[in-house]
């Protein structure tokens, strides 16, 4: 059978910067559905899941969290995040353009998402920028408190998709915080980390990924890992 690569991005910090424009449609989401403005603070959201990061807001704001008022927090959430995508500075990261429409062309890769946005937030912010129909499966932060299992329903869906086992050896994870290198080791794949999100070099090292990148600008040497 032929080799056959399944390369997982994560998305904020690794393929863009969405320039706050997530942060500030869950707070606009939070403020015309709920009323609640009260500046946000003590809440981390780099490589965290999107149920997480709401489970933490609506603890902050007092708000019941039941699957109606997720879902009503969601629907607004999906309206303002392109209307902020749109006025803000989300911007594409350097090479990410020419290397997800050349993996996305190889019939010996699947391309997926491991990322902890929500699906449908996930799709709009790679359509933000044409992306969108490049990914063929993905893990995301819907269901998940934890990345690791992000990771692991990612894996399902590739396998699925595929009706085969993956090798470890040719599964990969590309991401921009500890979280990432994680979740790739718990899963068993190989791990590609890079200094483009809010991490610095030395807090990647320090989680041992197998390749360490200052940014993508250069395409080919990622390219070449995937042979
Ligand atoms: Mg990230």
């Amino acid at each position: 059978m032929s080799r056959m690569h399944v390369v997982l991005f994560d998305i904020d910090g690794t393929m863009m910067t969405a320039g706050g424009a997530g942060q500030k449609a869950m707070e606009a989401a939070l403020r015309t559905e709920f009323g609640a403005d009260a500046p946000v603070f003590g809440i981390p959201f780099a490589g965290r899941t999107d149920r997480a990061i709401t489970s933490d807001l609506f603890k902050f704001y007092g708000l019941a969290p039941t699957p109606d008022e997720f879902r009503r927090f969601q629907t607004s959430y999906y309206t303002h995040l392109p209307i902020h995508l749109a006025s803000g500075p989300a911007q594409l990261l350097p090479g990410i353009r020419e290397i997800v429409e050349s993996l996305a062309r190889r019939s010996d890769v699947l391309l997926g998402l491991l990322t902890g946005n929500y699906r449908h937030s996930a799709q709009l912010k790679l359509k933000h920028f044409g992306l969108h129909d490049c990914f063929l499966v993905g893990g995301y932060g819907d269901d998940h408190h934890d990345r690791d299992d992000v990771a692991r329903t990612a894996v399902l869906a590739a396998e699925t998709h595929l009706g085969r086992r993956i090798p470890c050896e040719h599964l990969w994870v590309i991401g921009d915080t500890p979280s990432d290198v994680q979740c790739g080791r718990a899963i068993g794949a190989n791990v590609v980390a890079v200094t483009t999100g809010a991490y610095k070099r030395p807090d990647l090292e320090a989680c041992g990924p197998d390749h360490l990148f200052d940014d993508f600008s250069n395409p080919s040497s990622l390219l070449a890992l995937f042979r």
